[in-house]
């Protein structure tokens, strides 16, 4: 019989994961689908509990949902306890399971941009959503002494740092205010700079005004696409990384969770570049109310539909 897994997000119709996983089943004879379902809040419950049926591999979860579903789960792991955000469901009989790959997926991105230096000790982290919390998470299993959250909203950085503060007890992790002078003053003590907040997902806004970055820094965004951050960072002589590489290897991570088998990586990159071409792109961050919307051009010369990360 042929398996399902789900996408459970609002809104979906975008998202890249969908084009990812399917080539994934597909190159490797897995008998599955991937399916995208558009649940609102209020419809969550009822699809969590649906996934218990045997026909059922397991699901993603995605915006607006990563945080809301962890009470509906019976068993979370590691990461999505520590992180207080499921991205990955398993079931073992009719128990679920909850995983989070972000986290796998950003430590994979951070390797990959340090390269063959020595893994820093310190980062500034820009945002305190779901994709913060994994970052957060993967910066302090790394080993960082110091990471300074700044969030437009204050109080939600304060709340990702109270959440963290046992597993943070042994270093200095702390909210600052969103200030411009602040943020400057820490990027000079810093190593490592992770964009995890919407801003760049469409058109050329910037997080932080070109003019504070220093050179030298290695630059994360957690975006899928080139975004006007990391063309200013790269303008000082700044290593830079997009967030392709997390959202491919946190897929893969999942797709290994639900079928036991090593993901096909070169099958999912290809399949993300071309569902890039034909114009889909993730469903997190959707901008509200123009989930049509057509972002301007990266830098790049990529198709102007671009793509943000899971
Ligand atoms: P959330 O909705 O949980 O958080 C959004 C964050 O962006 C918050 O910190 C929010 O601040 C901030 N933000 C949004 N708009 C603005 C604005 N206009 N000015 C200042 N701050 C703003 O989303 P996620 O954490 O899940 O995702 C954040 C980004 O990371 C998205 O672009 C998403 O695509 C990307 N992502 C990529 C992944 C990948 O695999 N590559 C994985 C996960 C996320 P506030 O709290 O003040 O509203």
């Amino acid at each position: 019989m042929t398996k399902r897994v789900v996408l459970i997000g609002h809104p979906v119709a975008h998202s890249l994961s969908g084009a990812m996983q399917q080539a994934a089943f597909d190159a490797l004879g897995i008998g599955a689908t991937y399916e995208l379902w558009d649940r609102a809040p209020v419809a969550l419950a009822d699809a969590i509990s649906e996934l218990r049926s045997g026909e059922f591999l397991g699901a993603n979860v995605t915006i607006p949902h990563k945080e809301r579903v962890v009470p509906m789960i019976d068993r979370q792991t590691d990461d999505a306890q520590a992180t207080g955000a499921v991205n990955t469901i398993t079931r073992e009989g009719k128990r679920l399971i909850g995983h989070n790959t972000d986290v796998a997926g950003f430590k994979f991105a951070l390797d990959q941009l340090v390269g063959k230096q020595k893994m820093p000790r310190q980062a500034v982290v820009l945002g305190a959503g779901g994709g913060a919390r994994a970052v957060v998470h993967g910066l302090i299993t790394e080993g960082f002494q110091r990471i300074i959250v700044f969030n437009r909203h204050l109080h939600r950085a304060e709340g990702l740092v109270r959440h963290f503060s046992r597993s943070a007890a042994h270093m200095e992790l702390k909210a600052m205010p969103w200030h411009d002078s602040i943020i400057e003053a820490e990027l000079d003590k810093t190593k490592v700079l992770v964009n995890a907040t919407s801003i760049g997902l469409v058109g050329d806004d910037i997080p932080v005004p070109a003019e504070i970055l220093p050179a030298d820094l290695l630059v994360l965004d957690l975006i899928y696409r080139t975004t006007a951050l990391l063309r200013a960072a790269e303008a000082t002589g700044s290593r830079t990384q997009d967030g392709e590489s997390m959202l491919l290897h946190q897929g893969a991570a999942a797709f290994t969770l639900w079928t036991g088998q090593a993901a096909p990586l070169d099958v999912m990159q290809a399949a993300l570049a071309a569902a890039r071409a034909v114009g889909l792109r993730s469903a997190e961050g959707e901008p509200t109310g123009a989930p049509g919307e057509t972002p301007a051009d990266d830098a790049t010369g990529t198709p102007a539909a671009v793509a943000a990360g899971e």
